[in-house]
């Protein structure tokens, strides 16, 4: 097995550290154990219907003592985005109200007119009708930008898989004729680069550990980091033997990744 020297791990969150409202077993013991070592976590998530704040709530509920700095989701990515490179736009929010709030925070303009809007952000928006489309649609036909929090078909839900972000973006791409100019989410590397902005560590000596192929291998990837796939999520081993992205590390649990910290 190949020997690195790992200084920070980025972890996807559902399916790899929790799934729901449930730890992964061993999740916590890993995550405190490597603390002690004083390796640096950043979680990595595609969803953008809460704010890290709120994740960082939710896994310290979970049992998972986590700041909001270490918390990066595509509302974040696209919250930094705004903010360092697009102040005082005109922003339209196709999404939950909570990255409604995350964009006005970030000091963006919120509107609802097609005619007024720089840049329309589609999301998971559970919310999401008919009117919205049509004036996102039109905002687009007008030259909008066209930036999408992550393209995920689907997301986990208590029964199955329900319709995901990129449903919805799918929808406004299919109306306009355009795919969306930017999109944060995993596998694309804008929450890569925020994320190793807030270890403030190198791309080589971090490990990015994640259960889905097509987005968190192909992240790391795209990235330059190495990746471990953990099978307690969405991708299976035989997954693999069908993938041209292959991780350095395939282990059952995230528990095992300890093995790579001795
Ligand atoms: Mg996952």
């Amino acid at each position: 097995m190949n020997r690195k020297t790992y200084q920070g791990i980025l972890a996807d969150l559902d399916g790899t550290v929790n799934r729901g409202s449930i730890l992964i077993p061993g999740a916590a013991a890993t995550y405190k154990e490597l603390v002690r070592k004083g390796i640096r976590w950043v979680f990595v998530s595609n969803s953008a219907t809460r704010l890290s704040s709120d994740l960082a709530a939710k896994m310290g509920a979970l049992g998972l003592e986590v700041t909001a700095n270490q918390v990066v989701n595509s509302a974040a990515a696209v919250i930094n985005a705004l903010r360092k490179h697009f102040t005082g736009k005109r922003v339209m929010v196709v999404g939950e109200p909570r990255l409604v709030e995350g964009i006005e925070g970030a000091g963006a303009e919120i509107t609802d007119e097609p005619s007024r809007t720089d840049i329309v952000v589609a999301a998971m928006d559970t919310g999401f009708t008919y009117d919205k489309l049509r004036r996102a649609h039109i905002a687009l036909q007008n030259g909008a930008l066209f930036w999408a929090t992550n393209m995920d078909a689907s997301f986990p839900a208590s029964h199955g898989f329900l319709p995901g972000a990129g449903s919805i973006v799918a929808s406004i791409a299919t109306a306009s004729g355009r795919p969306p100019d930017r999109v944060f989410g995993k596998p694309s590397p804008d929450m890569a680069e925020l994320a190793l902005e807030i270890l403030n560590i190198e791309a080589e000596s971090c490990l990015m550990v994640g259960d889905r192929i097509e987005t968190d291998i192909v992240f790391a990837k795209k990235a330059g980091i190495d990746s471990a796939l953990v099978l307690t999520g969405a991708s299976t081993k035989e997954d693999l033997t069908w993938s041209s992205y292959q991780p350095e590390y395939v282990f059952e649990s995230i528990s095992d990744i300890v093995r790579l910290f001795r």
